[in-house]
């Protein structure tokens, strides 16, 4: 995270593209730091999925999605705490209901500020982003084992999956469409990203996660939505698992035969650079093999 290198984490919603009927998805566009965000329309309710991160972008996404939802009741949720995902929440405030799982609402609370504290120490223009009234948002509803949502003939799901990019992960399930919402539990186009950051930050899971995408992956969904990267079909959600997999067994084999941590990343890195060439993110093979170095089995 070299924050020059960053670009302007810009939410663009002319993007925005229907993948399924009255079910849009403002994507990425390859920028980090932006998530695809979905708009989810049933015939009484819209939820809105994640928020871009500042006032600005969330304020655009709420436009859209009021202009879209045409009187409809707003909803609101995201998929993890994170600062792209939830820090434009405030923005919904009194326009529309957010729900969140527990285990999101606890890291909202617990680790937010220092978050919010570290995406401003990363300068223009990300900082710019978080100026001024940005703050951590608290959910008006938080559930504990999933929340069965009715838009009106269109149910959604909204499914805590246990620890895995972060303890708060939760997915967002559209049955009727066969779409499945993943935020950072799937990326497309590039190698999966561990918030690993000790001391601060060891919550991520490379076991917990795996475990998430070998459910996940056998779910029978047609349409995956990643946090970030195209909106991609089921082998996405294979495939990370399959990475997962690769990631683990080549970093403990390493490790148990009593290799020095340095040697075993660059092992790693190299043969997995070697494996999905293609994939961008490089800088975050080494922080998943720091997290499965600490890692093991159950
Ligand atoms: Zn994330």
């Amino acid at each position: 995270m070299n924050a020059p290198l960053l670009p302007d984490p810009a939410v663009h919603v002319d993007g925005v593209q229907e993948i399924a009927p009255d079910l849009l998805v403002i994507p990425n566009r390859g920028v980090q730091l932006v998530p695809n965000i979905g708009i989810i329309g049933g015939t009484h309710a819209v939820l809105v999925v994640d928020t871009g991160m500042g006032t600005a972008n969330a304020e655009q996404v709420l436009s859209l999605a009021s202009t879209v939802a045409r009187g409809r009741r707003l909803y609101l949720t995201t998929t993890h705490f994170h600062p792209e995902h939830a820090f434009g929440a405030h923005v919904f405030d009194g326009h529309a209901t957010y729900i969140a799982n527990r285990a999101q609402a606890d890291d909202l609370k617990t680790k937010g500020p220092g978050y919010l504290e570290m995406f401003r120490g990363f300068g223009s223009p990300v900082a710019d982003r978080l100026d001024g009234d940005v703050r951590v948002p608290v959910p008006d509803v938080v559930h504990d084992d999933g929340y069965t949502l009715d838009l009106g003939g269109r149910t959604v799901r909204l499914r805590p999956t246990g620890r895995g990019h972060t303890k708060g992960d939760q997915v967002i399930e559209v049955p009727d469409a066969g779409v499945l919402f993943t935020g950072d539990l799937a990326e497309a186009g590039q190698f999966a990203i561990f918030p690993w950051f000790p001391p601060h930050d060891t919550d991520v899971s490379g076991i917990g996660w795996l475990a998430v995408m070998e459910r996940l992956a056998d779910n029978g969904h047609r349409v995956v939505v990643p946090g970030h990267g195209d909106v991609d079909g089921p082998q996405l959600l294979a495939d990370v698992r399959d990475y997962l997999r690769e990631l683990r067994d080549e970093t403990w084999r390493r490790r148990d035969s009593a290799m020095d941590e340095g040697d075993v990343l660059a092992e790693v890195r190299a043969l997995l650079v070697e494996r999905h060439p293609e994939w961008e993110g490089r800088e975050w093979i080494e922080k998943g093999v720091g997290c499965l170095c600490a890692e093991h089995p159950a």
